[in-house]
């Protein structure tokens, strides 16, 4: 059996990194890029770098956009990409295509509104191929928190194995969390269902994660390329922000971008010139001064897995980068 694309890739990103290459032969691993953009036509820069990345993380899809899930569906199927989801709230069933949820790695939803709890669609043959699981990560209010076991009640019926990670919004919703714990692990316990919450508890209900399914070996390979270079952040070596207009370094408030959309993006002075920098250990003064760094290099160094007998548990869900 021969190696993934994926992962041969990464092993020259490795090689890139630790030889200190602002010129990368590979990725971006990760594209963001608003939903607008990504209906036909596809603007050639765009496209082009589709063609190469492996996750596709895109901005402002609204629940309810049934033709977007469609157009997104088709995307991903057409350039083999996984999708980094976010919604605005939970789908109604249904609305999620399968074509689409086999191509979910990630699904993140806002649960700050009232919604009907409903379990996302997925793929279960292409879910466990990418990940052994499928990965659903909810942002999480302090009222919100009360809706969390039965939401988990939901998430566990389905067939694919899920994991439930959970961001808590602030102190007070990590204190409701907190307050309705026994209950999370109960639910949890009875539906076989992992959760998590970011920097914080566990419960490992569910299956244990394959280390050698596909996004895991990613996952762990990303880590090891970045948790031993503390000074580098990983967005400029891994990501491509497009904006309405142009692209960005990363998706930090205020980062390296550009209104327009340089020649050879990806390779383009805007990337080189940040990777140069922080080789030199002189990163661009919106570097010195970011927050989000410092939460990514967090992300890359907690290493919250639990172990099962004969398995780490490598977390897809928790991946900032
Ligand atoms: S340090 Fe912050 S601003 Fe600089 S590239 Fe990384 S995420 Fe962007």
């Amino acid at each position: 059996m021969s190696a993934p694309r994926p992962l041969l890739e990464l092993m020259d990103l490795q090689a890139d990194v630790a030889q200190g290459r602002a010129t990368l032969r590979v990725g971006p691993v990760r594209i963001e890029a608003p939903a607008a953009l990504l209906t036909t036509p596809i603007s050639a820069p765009l496209d082009a770098l589709l063609d190469r990345a492996w996750f596709l993380a895109p901005r402002g899809v609204e629940v309810g956009d049934s033709r977007m899930f469609e157009v997104l569906g088709a995307l991903a199927e057409d350039k083999e990409l996984y999708l980094d989801l976010e919604l605005s709230g939970v789908p109604e069933p249904g609305v999620i295509p399968a074509v689409l949820g086999a191509r979910v790695a990630r699904l993140r939803v806002r649960l700050a509104e009232d919604a009907s709890d409903v379990p996302v669609a997925a793929s279960v043959e292409l879910a466990r191929c990418v990940s052994g699981r499928v990965v659903l990560e909810f942002t999480v209010s302090a009222e919100g928190a009360a809706r969390v076991p039965a939401l988990i009640a939901v998430v566990g019926r389905g067939d694919v194995p899920r994991d439930v990670h959970l961001v808590p919004m602030g102190s007070q919703a990590q204190q409701a969390l907190s307050q309705s714990w026994d209950e999370v692990v109960e639910v949890a316990t009875t539906h076989g269902v992992t959760v998590s919450v970011r920097g914080g508890r566990r419960v490992s209900a569910g299956p244990p994660l394959d280390p050698l399914a596909g996004a895991n070996i990613l996952d762990a390979s990303v880590r090891a390329t970045f948790r031993s270079r503390v000074s580098l952040c990983p967005f400029p070596f891994m990501t491509t922000v497009f904006t309405d207009t142009g692209v960005a370094v990363c998706p930090a408030p205020g980062g390296p971008g550009s209104p327009h959309i340089p020649d050879g993006v990806w390779n383009a002075a805007l990337f080189t010139d940040v990777r140069e920098a922080f080789f030199a250990g002189d990163p661009p003064d919106v570097c010195r001064q970011c927050t989000l760094f410092p939460r990514v290099r967090r992300s890359l160094s907690e290493t919250p897995w639990g172990t099962g007998p004969g398995s780490t548990d490598l977390p897809v869900g928790t991946m900032e980068v």
